[in-house]
């Protein structure tokens, strides 16, 4: 089977788009449609044509550029079921649990919800790649806008023990360095988190783009999916306390920087 081919790109403030292209079927998805003009940049550049818009939730910096690509392209959008209502250009929803097939890959649909409730993530296994919407980000997690702290907890551990290690995770926002910032106020001792940090600002400077990032990155440091960390307990003064509750405190003090 030939390589899923990626390309990932810049878009509004600090949204990404990324394309995803099957070479063996043609096929060609945007994850999301956070701008309609840079998608269509990204489609001359890469000679790509669309025939898929994958949506992750519903919020306008997701979802505005979908209308008009479908419209030009009549590409076919999937997206979650429990945000149908919102999402009016849906052709097929999906839910937890479900899986489809794009070209020669097979999609797995994993709910994420706490950001927003209707929230899905999107796996390629045979591709290892994920893409993770407002859920999991690069050292970081989404705002929990519309669900619990323990919801988004519960969210963030099924990717963490349904993603190997090997997962390439690509996410909705450029918002690394200032997560990374944060994560070491938590987790001030971590040397794989210090390590990465020297290396974001070095990218920052340089102008790149600090994703894709891995799960195994993540599992190192990022500090909402490293709650039973000790080190990390000790801190917040939450030693032995339940990894729901320490996530619930980390994602607390975010909140109130
Ligand atoms: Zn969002
Ligand atoms: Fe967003």
């Amino acid at each position: 089977m030939p390589d899923l081919q990626i390309h990932q790109f810049s878009c509004l403030s600090d949204n990404f788009g990324v394309l995803i292209h099957d070479p063996g079927s043609g096929m060609t998805a945007s994850i999301d449609a956070p701008e309609e003009a840079a998608v269509e940049r990204a489609l001359q550049e890469t000679g790509w044509s669309l025939s898929h818009i994958l949506v992750t939730h519903y919020h306008g910096d997701h979802t505005q550029g979908i209308a008009g690509l479908k419209q030009t392209h009549g590409a076919t959008v999937i997206g979650p079921v429990g945000e149908a209502d919102k999402i009016p250009t849906l052709d097929q929803t999906v839910s937890d649990g479900d899986s489809f097939q794009f070209g020669g890959f097979k999609v797995d649909v994993i709910a994420t919800p706490g950001h927003t409730l209707g929230q899905v993530n999107f796996h390629l296994p045979e591709a290892a790649v994920a893409f993770t919407g407002d859920t999991l980000f690069a050292l970081g997690c989404g705002r929990v806008f519309e669900g619990s702290h323990a919801m988004m907890w519960q969210s963030l551990d099924t990717l963490r023990s349904r993603l190997p290690d090997e997962t390439a995770i690509y996410c909705g926002h450029e918002y690394t360095l200032a997560n990374g910032r944060f994560a070491l106020t938590v987790d001030p001792d971590n040397v794989a988190l210090q390590a990465r940090m020297t290396e974001i600002e070095a990218l920052r400077e340089a102008g790149k783009p600090t994703l894709p990032t891995t799960m195994a990155k993540e599992r190192a440091t990022n500090p909402f999916l490293r709650p039973e960390d000790p080190a990390i307990q000790a801190i917040l003064g939450m030693t032995g306390a339940a990894p729901e509750a320490v996530f619930s405190e980390i994602r607390r003090r975010k909140d109130s920087i």
